[in-house]
């Protein structure tokens, strides 16, 4: 059968791949995405042909790597982090359609969230909710319904798209949204370029992550109200220590 793999390639480079996602790629003749993520594997595989789209062209991009599929290639289509977390992997599914001869093979990556949060420590180790504050796909009333559910359910947070050139003071909003239903001191952390060259962390509380600027290679963490700094790290109890007493 013809075998499109949609492949999560975790946050950078090949130490952060899967067995799984090697054995992919290897098995691939095409290999499909977005020019910087198919630039951080492109070294590892110069006999593979390659397809590479701008951005913004999602669609046209999974019409290309399902039509090359259809036609009897052996394809992956590669997103950084999972390919189901804000990736390809539901659209890849739309585009093939009900009846499409294609066998699609989904191979998870470690997301962002669980990338980030393991450089920041242990922010997430309780209910945690993950959000992404990018309005180009979703409308911004839903989101800020979102993070205000969050922020009153006391889940701790992982902000995905915190910023953008159109969107500056996104995050700045988010954390007003978030200031309604908790403390300004709340622990708060973000994480930059995780898995890459410049990687780079900090720890804050939530008002002082309001005035943070951060770019869109950048993961934004709010803790519970529970979640403490530790070290210079971010840890969210799991509730051992009641035990511990
Ligand atoms: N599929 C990806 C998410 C794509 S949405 C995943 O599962 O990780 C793009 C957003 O993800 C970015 O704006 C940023 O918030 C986050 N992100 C993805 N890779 C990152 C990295 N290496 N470092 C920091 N943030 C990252």
């Amino acid at each position: 059968m013809k075998k499109l793999y949609v492949v999560g390639l975790g946050p950078g480079g090949r130490e952060y791949m899967t067995g799984e996602a090697r054995a992919a790629l290897e098995d691939s003749e095409l290999l499909c995405g977005y020019t910087v993520y198919i630039d951080l594997i492109r070294a590892d595989y110069p006999d593979k042909e390659i397809l590479t789209t701008p951005m913004t062209q999602e669609i046209e991009r999974c019409r290309m790597a399902v039509e090359a599929a259809e036609g009897g290639k052996t394809v992956a289509m590669v997103c950084s982090g999972d390919a189901g977390v804000y990736g390809m992997a539901g659209l890849i599914y739309e585009v093939a359609g009900e009846n499409s001869p294609v066998e699609i093979v989904i191979v998870p990556g470690i997301t962002a969230a669980l990338s980030g949060a393991a450089v920041l420590g242990a922010p997430l180790v309780h209910d945690f909710a993950v959000i992404s504050l990018s309005d180009l796909l979703t409308p911004w009333e839903t989101i800020e319904k979102r993070l205000r559910a969050a922020g009153e359910a006391d889940f701790s947070l992982c902000l995905y798209n915190p910023s953008s050139k159109k969107r500056a003071d996104y995050l700045k909003r988010a954390c007003d949204i978030l200031l309604e239903s908790r403390n300004p001191e709340n622990a708060c952390g973000w994480v930059k370029n995780i898995g890459r060259e410049g990687q780079e962390y900090k720890v804050m509380t939530l008002a002082e992550l309001r005035e943070e600027q951060v770019d869109m290679f950048t993961t934004v963490f709010i803790g519970n109200s529970s979640t403490k700094f530790l070290g210079g790290k971010l840890v969210t109890p799991r509730g051992y220590e009641r035990k511990m007493k």
